[in-house]
């Protein structure tokens, strides 16, 4: 990109330390999801200070006041524009946005269609728990057929959405799954998505043991593999559509797809091709009391 990223080079896990007490239930994924998040911002030498970190509503946005850094937390389903804004606002910083698969494949989805097709250089982290937490439990786009759940205690009369066809249908740069038990390959998959050249899609398959009981946290550990171990080119679009989609008997996880051959957003703005200022350092302040008064 044009703008490169302003990062310190050097933090540490406790530099995220927050002292806020955590309320998320016993044995949630949330707890490995923020521990990947910190470990891939500390081995990029992300620090704080460097970092803008958005959240919208869901057990997730909690995390916005145990994690330290620039922190915004937005409207249910709203975190992809608060993100994109932030980002075409200083490209300098890392953007790193987390949503919830309610907020995300329901109320949000139209604003994650158009974060994909626009190629935001932005980071994505789905907290996919395929269920509405936050509010006790309800069925999400993405909670599977015939589990009971509260408020549809006969399953869901909708078909469940599919979210890596769906995906794959908008032309992503990069797109990978891994799942909240597996700390490790999430730190790999995170530092791989912040880096990336354009929008992000990591989708974590999350454990919820309150209110997911279909996907437990067991059932996670069995099912998934890494794609890593068996060779699997994430250049290869086809083949990675093949393993992404078909999760029959086992569930790919690891970099399933990556092109760095598309420009992002900022690079196809024309105006601001080779603008070496950021529209935060070109706003300036500007004393508006007397146009105010023609108004009073
Ligand atoms: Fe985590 Fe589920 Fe509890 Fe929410 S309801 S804090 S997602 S375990």
């Amino acid at each position: 990109m044009s703008i490169p990223l302003h990062i310190s080079g050097n933090s540490s896990v406790h530099d995220f330390y927050c002292a806020t007490e955590c309320t998320w239930c016993d044995g949630c994924g949330d707890y490995g999801i923020m521990a990947a998040a910190k470990r891939a911002m500390v081995e990029l030498g992300i620090a704080p200070h460097d970092v803008c970190l958005a959240f919208d509503i869901g057990c997730h946005g909690n995390m916005s006041d145990k994690m330290l850094g620039y922190r915004f937390h937005g409207l249910h389903g709203r975190v992809l524009p608060l993100a994109a804004g932030m980002k075409l606002a200083n490209p300098k910083l890392p953007v790193i946005a987390f949503g919830g698969d309610g907020a995300s494949f329901s109320e949000g989805v139209n604003h994650l269609v158009h974060s994909i097709r626009s190629h935001y250089p932005i980071t994505f982290i789905l907290h996919n728990n395929a269920n509405y937490g936050l509010t006790t439990g309800q069925a999400s786009s993405l909670t599977w057929q015939n589990q009971p759940m509260n408020t549809s205690p006969n399953g869901i009369p909708e078909d469940t959405m599919r979210p890596m066809e769906f995906v794959f249908s908008l032309g992503p740069t990069f797109v990978a799954r891994t799942w909240s038990g597996d700390i490790k390959q999430m730190t790999r998959v995170m530092k791989a998505a912040i880096q990336h050249r354009g929008f992000a899609f990591v989708d974590v398959l999350q454990a919820c043991p309150t209110y997911n009981k279909f996907a437990s946290h067991q059932w996670l550990l069995e099912k998934c593999y890494d794609v890593s171990d068996e060779g699997h080119d994430p250049s290869d679009l086809e083949a990675a559509k093949k393993i992404a989609f078909d999760t029959s008997e086992r569930v790919s996880c690891g970099i399933l797809y990556q092109t760095e051959d598309v420009p992002h957003f900022i690079e196809r703005l024309v105006p601001r091709k080779d603008v070496k200022t950021t529209p935060v350092e070109e706003t300036k302040i500007t004393d508006v009391s007397a146009l105010m008064k023609r108004f009073v």
